[in-house]
C-alpha cells in the first residue's frame, strides 16, 4: 500500500531579534465538530441556524436527574478519525467532569476525557510543497462536549443565552509541539481538515466554527528544538502563551507571528514570558491576555459517575478500520505514481475528495496526464471564475472525458477542443455529436491539406523564397494554412507538407 511519498523536513521560520535569530515553536489543540445529526449525550438535533434553543433535550439544559446516554455515532466518528491519523484506539476510555462556571454551560461542568482519552499518538503529514513535508505527532484526540452560546450584543441590558450547541460533540485533536512556522500551523489545520472531510467526521466549516484551534506559541535559540527532540524535555523550549479559539487560517497565521515577536521582546528585554491564555484580536491584529494559564487542578477533574468507562471492542474497530476510504496521502501517492502525475498536480486534485473523484471518473481508461491537465487548467479555472464546484459543474466527467477521446483520437486539435468545452458549458450535449453536427471534426484528409498548402504557397511567391533562404520562416506557411482551414487541419500534417513543398 502505497503511504506518502518521501520528503524532506521544512526549514523552521526563524525571526531575527534585535540580538539574536530565535526559532518559533508551535502545537495545537483544534476542537473538531463532530459530524453526528445528534449531540454526544442526548438525541437532541446538532443542526446549525436552528431558532435558538429549539435544539436542547432535558439533560443539556442539565435538569435534576436526567442521566447522559452516550451516543455510539459520535464514539464510532473519533475511532474513525483516529484511524485516519494512523493513530493507537484506547480499548478503554473514561469522562472526566471539568467543572467550572459559564452562563452557557448549565450543568456547571464540561464532559470531557482528560486521563483516559479515546484516541492515543498518531501523526499527520503536513505537505509545504513538493517534496517537502513536516511530520506532526498527535498526542490524543479526546471526546467532549462543547458549550452553548451567550449573545452580548442583541440588547443594551440584557445578554441571552443559546444552548443549541450545548453537548454537541467535540473531538480535541492535540498535537505535540512540532510545528515550526505560521505556515505550517495554517498547512497543519488544513490537512486535519481535508483528512476529516474525507473521513466524513467533520465537516471542517470554520466559518460557524465547526473547526478551531487554541494555538500554543513559544519561541526558542536555534538548537533549542533539536535538543528537545532528543530528549523530549519540555525545558528545553520556550514558555508558551495559548491563543485561543481561532477560526481563520489567516488569523491563525497573523496571531502567531505577532505572539512570537511579542515574546521576542520580551526576552531580549531581559524580561520572562508568562504561560497565560491570550486572545486574537483582529482588527488590532495584535494578541491579548484573557487569563493566566489554569492548571487542572483549578478544574477539579473527576471522573463523571454518571458515565461508565466507554469499553469498545477490538473487533469493532477492525470493521470501522474495513470502511475506511482511501485518505489524501495515499490517493496523492497513487495520482503519481500510477498516473505519473506531478505531485503538485496530485495534490491540486486531492485537495478535495469530490474533486478526486471527479478526475478519477475523467482519467478512467484514459491518459492521465491529459486528463489532469484538462479538470486543472480548463474545468477547475473555470469552476473557479464561475464560484461553482465540481457537484455544480456544468460540464459532467462523462463529457470531458468525451473531449479528451476526441484529441486522442486525433478527431479535432486542443485549440478546436477549448471551442468543444466552451459549447458543452454554454450547451451542453454529447462532444462527439456536436463535432459530428457542427463540422468540427479535424481535416486528416492529406489531399484536402496539400490543396489549402499549395493555395497559399501559390497566392505568396514572394515569402516562398524568403522561406528557402531561412527554414525558420515555414512556420509563417503553417500558420496561414490552419487559419484557411478554421483550424481543423492536422497540425502535424500541414507541418509535414509545407515543410515538403518549401523543400
Ligand atoms: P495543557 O493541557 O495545559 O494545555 P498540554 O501539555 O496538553 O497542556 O499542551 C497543550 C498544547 O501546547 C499541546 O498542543 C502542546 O503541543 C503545546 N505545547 C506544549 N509546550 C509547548 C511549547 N513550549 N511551545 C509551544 N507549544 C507547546
Ligand atoms: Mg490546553
Amino acid at each position: 500500500m502505497l503511504d506518502h511519498l518521501s520528503y524532506t523536513a521544512p526549514e523552521p521560520k526563524v525571526i531575527s531579534g534585535a540580538k539574536q535569530d530565535w526559532e518559533l515553536v508551535i502545537g495545537l489543540e483544534v476542537h473538531a465538530q463532530v459530524s453526528s445529526n445528534a449531540k454526544l449525550f442526548s438525541g437532541a438535533s446538532t443542526g446549525f441556524g436552528a431558532e435558538p434553543n429549539s435544539h436542547v433535550a432535558f439533560v443539556d439544559a442539565a435538569m435534576p436527574g436526567m442521566l447522559p446516554v452516550i451516543n455510539e455515532f459520535c464514539v464510532a466518528q473519533a475511532v474513525k478519525t483516529g484511524l485516519g491519523i494512523k493513530a493507537a484506539i484506547n480499548l478503554r476510555s473514561a469522562f472526566d467532569r471539568k467543572n467550572y462556571f459559564y452562563p452557557d454551560l448549565p450543568q456547571g461542568y464540561q464532559i470531557s476525557q482528560l486521563y483516559h482519552p479515546i484516541v492515543g499518538e498518531g501523526e499527520v503529514i503536513v505537505d509545504m510543497g513538493p517534496g517537502v513535508a513536516r511530520r506532526v505527532r498527535i498526542e490524543r484526540i479526546h471526546l467532549e462536549q462543547d458549550a452553548g452560546k451567550s449573545i452580548h450584543d442583541m440588547d443594551p441590558t440584557m445578554s441571552f443565552v443559546d444552548l443549541n450547541r450545548t453537548g454537541v460533540a467535540l473531538m480535541e485533536i492535540v498535537s505535540r509541539p512540532d510545528i515550526r512556522g505560521p505556515e505550517e500551523a495554517a498547512a497543519y489545520v488544513s490537512k486535519l481538515r481535508q483528512i476529516m472531510r474525507y473521513l466524513g467526521t467533520c465537516d471542517g466549516n470554520m466559518q460557524n466554527g465547526n473547526l478551531r484551534a487554541d494555538v500554543n506559541v513559544s519561541v526558542c535559540p536555534p538548537g533549542a528544538y533539536e535538543r528537545y527532540q532528543e530528549t523530549q524535555d519540555f525545558s528545553h523550549l520556550g514558555t508558551r502563551c495559548e491563543i485561543k479559539n481561532m477560526n481563520s487560517l489567516r488569523f491563525i497565521q497573523a496571531a502567531i507571528d505577532y505572539e512570537a515577536r511579542r515574546q521576542i521582546a520580551i526576552l531580549e528585554d531581559g524580561g520572562k514570558v508568562t504561560q497565560e491564555t491570550r486572545l486574537y484580536d483582529p482588527d488590532k491584529g495584535e494578541t491579548r491576555s484573557m487569563r493566566s494559564k489554569e492548571e487542572a487542578h483549578d478544574y477539579r477533574y473527576f471522573p463523571d459517575p454518571d458515565l461508565l468507562p466507554l469499553e469498545i471492542e477490538q473487533a469493532w474497530i477492525d470493521g470501522i478500520a474495513a470502511g475506511l476510504p482511501e485518505l489524501p496521502d495515499a490517493k496523492k501517492a497513487r495520482f503519481v505514481e500510477a498516473l505519473g502525475l506531478s505531485e503538485y498536480d496530485a495534490g491540486v486534485l486531492t485537495a478535495e475528495v469530490e474533486n478526486a473523484d471527479y478526475f478519477e471518473a475523467v482519467a478512467q481508461g484514459r491518459d492521465g496526464k491529459m486528463a489532469a491537465n484538462w479538470v486543472i487548467n480548463e474545468l477547475f479555472g473555470r469552476l473557479n471564475k464561475e464560484g461553482l464546484s465540481v457537484e455544480t459543474s456544468p460540464v459532467s466527467a462523462a463529457q470531458l472525458g468525451g473531449v479528451i477521446d476526441l484529441i486522442a483520437k486525433g478527431d479535432i486539435s486542443g485549440k478546436i477542443a477549448k471551442d468543444l468545452f466552451e459549447i458543452l458549458w454554454t450547451e451542453g450535449g454529447d462532444p462527439a455529436q456536436i463535432v459530428e453536427a457542427r463540422g468540427m471534426k479535424q481535416v486528416t484528409d492529406l489531399g484536402a491539406i496539400e490543396k489549402a498548402v499549395d493555395e497559399i504557397i501559390a497566392a505568396n511567391p514572394g515569402q516562398v523564397e524568403k522561406a528557402k533562404a531561412n527554414p525558420k520562416l515555414a512556420g509563417w506557411f503553417v500558420g496561414q494554412v490552419l487559419k484557411a482551414t478554421g483550424g481543423k487541419a492536422n497540425p502535424a500534417a500541414v507541418n509535414e507538407l509545407v515543410a515538403k513543398k518549401l523543400g
